[in-house]
């Protein structure tokens, strides 16, 4: 990719690629939709407002632009040759913040799912489609079998103070009991 844009197309450009809905990306929502997945989208309460959030698999998606993010072996990513070190510099900002966004995802229990849009093509879209809605899937169980351990988990906790509680109030029985029997006064 030639930098050849002028300041005020550039700026449109990275309006345009900034902004909430990329085409990739309504492809792959539709795709998800017709699969019968149901999702919040650019959830603003979420660290990183990801594009596509479904509670139901503790699962958020994102779906990133080749160059901004920095995909990896990617066509798409290949840094300008003017300006070189405005755009390396730029893009390594960008993968570490999206980095930062990930970790804080993971640390409150979400799995992360990053969709590159060059996987989003029309050839290669019902690849992608099914790749990702299989890990949707997975992060499902994970997810309902991590619940199902929290809640077995505080069953027994309760469970424990409930004892706890049944034996301090027999000991307090027994230790009254003993205090009325040993009175001086009797
Ligand atoms: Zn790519």
């Amino acid at each position: 990719m030639a930098d050849t844009m002028t300041p005020s197309q550039r700026h449109d450009c990275m309006a345009a690629i900034h902004s909430s809905s990329t085409k990739p990306e309504i492809r792959l929502r539709k795709s998800l939709w017709a699969l019968g997945f149901r999702f919040r989208i650019n959830d603003k309460r979420l660290p990183g407002k990801p594009d596509i959030v479904l509670p139901k698999y503790r699962t958020a998606i994102f779906v990133h632009g080749c160059f901004w993010h920095g995909h990896s072996g990617c066509d798409k990513y290949r840094i300008p040759k003017t300006n070189s070190d405005f755009w390396t510099n730029k893009i390594e900002r960008n993968k570490a913040r999206d980095q930062e966004v990930w970790r804080r995802l993971e640390a409150q229990g979400w799995f992360v799912l990053v969709v590159w849009e060059c996987e989003l093509k029309k050839k290669v879209l019902p690849d992608t489609v099914s790749r990702v809605s299989n890990n949707i899937k997975e992060n499902g169980v994970l997810f309902s079998q991590f619940r199902e351990y929290r809640r077995k988990v505080s069953e027994v906790y309760r469970k424990e103070i409930a004892s706890k509680k049944r034996m301090e109030s027999k000991l307090l029985d027994e230790i009254k009991g003993m205090k009325s029997s040993c009175s001086p006064l009797k």
